[in-house]
């Protein structure tokens, strides 16, 4: 995802300077299920929590175990677990201290609702290195529209609670959209109350990997629209600092239109392994070309082939070099190849409302900084763009 719209800073560490720079990979995903307890309107991933042909998918614990070792050798320190929902793992706990043993940094996505006393116990006895606890409502009505899954609410708050009373300490992550759009200010508030950490949210939805079109259909009616984005950002005294931060970044002379590279981002620093054994270098890159079977290529192989793959990339596509492929403002944009390829099956393919977004939001961080000159303003009005579709 673009830059600050869903940022997690590694700590500031010379360990990780060193890694980069030699061209290591320090972190990985690992998806242990797309399985959930709830079905949230917005979820790109999720199936129901009983789908019998999700669970055969899965990597065993042994095939995680041994993908943990493989990622070790390669030099990865810290490892996220996600879903689906994680907990949902009957074998959660010895996935958990697997990779503890193995030395890994290990953090945790969650939406809380499954968290036990024996997740709390173990993350006293094995600490995690953080856990994010994701919001969807701040009331059981407003909750449970979003996860359509009744009790659910009750369920989340019960997780908050045992996560307080063990001492775990949790930073929070809201998703804000239709459905909850009214609750923004009431998230944000439960989130920074129960956080030593940080609170962020994210307001920016993308399509099911899957390409299911009724799911799709629901997360495009879930999505705000650009203002709406915007206002809710520029609400947030943080977020609109980092808009703003971003925009003075930009650089307003366009970038040479020759060799263009697909992938302006990170993307061969990290990994995800999925929920089904494949390894993708992003949790978004679903395109082919970008996906190894862990259960037909050894991981190093398979990342090294991927992330070649990718740092290669180049674009000599018309549309694209007129457009994306020299955005003087992507960093403040969703687009990426990724999330094109979800939203149009293609990597170049231009998304109208990721760029209306993006343009809205240079507009509010340019209003918003005083100390720009008048002759930038005018320049972030008209970043460079020209819609292909
Ligand atoms: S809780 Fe998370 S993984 Fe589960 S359905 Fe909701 S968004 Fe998807
Ligand atoms: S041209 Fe528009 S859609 Fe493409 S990266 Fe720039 S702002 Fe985003």
């Amino acid at each position: 995802m673009t830059g600050f719209a869903s940022y997690t800073p590694l700590p500031e560490f010379d360990l990780w300077r060193a890694l980069e720079a030699k061209g290591a990979v320090a972190s990985c995903e690992i998806e242990l299920t797309a399985r959930c307890n709830n079905d949230c309107r917005h979820c790109y991933i999720n199936a129901p929590a009983a789908d019998r042909a999700a669970r055969a998918a899965e990597l065993t614990l042994d095939e995680i175990v041994g993908l943990a070792d493989q990622a070790v050798e390669m030099g990865v320190l810290w490892c996220t677990l996600s879903g689906g929902e994680p907990l949902l793992r009957g074998d959660f706990a010895d996935i958990y201290l697997a990779l503890k043993k193995r030395g890994l940094l290990v953090s945790l996505f969650t939406n809380a609702c499954l968290i036990r006393p024996q997740h709390v116990e173990l993350f006293r006895a094995y600490p995690p290195r953080d856990v994010e606890v994701t919001i969807y409502g701040a009331t059981r009505e407003t909750y449970e529209r979003v996860t359509r899954a009744p009790g659910s609410f009750d369920a989340f708050l019960r997780g908050v609670e045992l996560l307080e009373a063990g001492g775990i300490g949790a930073r929070y992550k809201a998703t804000v959209m239709r459905s909850n759009l009214h609750e923004a200010d009431a998230m944000a508030s439960f989130g920074k109350a129960h956080t030593k950490d940080y609170f962020r949210f994210d307001p920016l939805l993308h399509l099911r990997y899957d390409g299911d079109a009724g799911r799709n259909a629901d997360i495009c009616a879930e999505r705000l629209t650009p203002d709406e984005i915007v206002a809710v950002e520029q609400a947030d005294p943080q977020r609109a600092a980092a808009v703003r931060d971003e925009c003075r970044k930009v650089d307003f002379v366009a970038p040479s239109s020759e060799h263009v590279p697909l992938f302006r981002c990170d993307v061969a620093q990290s990994f995800v392994i999925g929920h089904e054994g494949s390894l993708r270098l992003c949790s978004s890159l679903w395109h082919p070309d970008f996906v190894a079977d862990l259960r037909k290529e050894r991981l190093a192989d398979a990342w090294r082939r991927l992330a070649a793959a990718a740092v290669a990339a180049r674009v000599d596509d018309a549309a694209f070099l007129s457009s994306c492929g020299p955005c003087a403002i992507a960093d403040l944009c969703l687009w990426c190849p990724a999330h094109a390829y979800l939203e149009h099956g293609s990597l170049t393919a231009f998304v109208d409302e990721f760029c209306a977004t993006a343009h809205a939001r240079v507009e509010a961080g340019a209003a918003a900084d005083d100390t720009s000159a008048p002759d930038q303003h005018s320049s972030v009005a008209e970043p460079p763009c020209e819609p292909n579709s």
